[in-house]
């Protein structure tokens, strides 16, 4: 708090993303990262049940937070009709989701992680603090638009790159894609893929789709012929 003080007497400009009013604990930074995604999702204000399902958490805890949050000005809360983010809140998070998908790129192009192994580490490397930080990963890693599961990473003014993509089971027999994405996160449906050999880039046919199911057939660029799920065709994103 008095480093912050500091800061402000001596009126440093900030980068846009990282102009806050007030510090934030990492807990705080997690519900911010939390209303974010749910107010995305959902276009429109977050529930307290459903941070407190984000959260793993009880509703009690979850409102308590609530109050914390708008005190800071981070969020307005009105009960029963959710959480918006404020234009405070929103940088935080935006700044929030832009270190932890930069350091996910680093994991994964530098380190040599496999896609499934960085979400975790990631999470705890999106708090560490230093503006300094994140501008110099961000141009070692040469300004990346998008992380390694395809998500959109916002640059230093917190602008979003956003590409046409549908889930593949959009597609139609004859229709060809890239994947470019995964709505599913979950390292078991990123093992999966892998043991699939479908990863980001991969380009794909999709062949036939079987009434019973909706499960289908595709051919991959490098000529195999697979057979996926119904549920595998809504959780990856391919740009056709
Ligand atoms: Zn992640």
């Amino acid at each position: 708090m008095a480093n912050w003080k500091i800061l402000v007497n001596q009126n440093i400009t900030l980068p846009t993303l990282f102009a806050r009013t007030m510090p934030t604990t990492q807990a705080e930074e997690n519900y911010l990262k939390a209303i974010f995604t749910i107010v995305e999702k959902e276009a429109g204000p977050a529930l307290t049940n459903a941070i407190a399902t984000v959260m793993q958490t009880s509703a009690a805890s979850v409102t308590d937070m609530l109050k914390r949050l708008s005190d800071k000005q981070l969020i307005t809360y009105e009960k029963y009709r959710g959480v918006q983010l404020t234009e405070a809140g929103n940088r935080v998070a935006t700044a929030l989701i832009r270190k932890h998908r930069l350091w996910e790129v680093f994991l994964v192009d530098k380190l040599g992680f496999a896609w499934d192994e960085v979400h975790v580490l990631a999470e705890q490397l999106e708090h560490v603090q230093g503006n300094d930080l994140v501008t110099r990963l961000d141009a070692f890693l040469g300004h990346p638009k998008f992380d390694p599961h395809g998500d959109p990473i916002p640059d230093a003014e917190g602008r979003w790159t956003f590409r046409k993509q549908a889930p593949l089971a959009t597609l139609q027999p004859g229709d060809r894609g890239v994947v470019t994405g995964v709505d599913d996160h979950s390292a078991a449906f990123l093992q999966y893929l892998d043991q699939l050999g479908l990863t980001l880039g991969a380009e794909i046919e999709l062949l036939e789709r079987f009434p019973y199911d909706q499960s289908v057939r595709v051919r991959t660029g490098d000529g195999r012929e697979l057979t996926l799920s119904d549920k595998v065709t809504h959780n990856l994103f391919v740009k056709t």
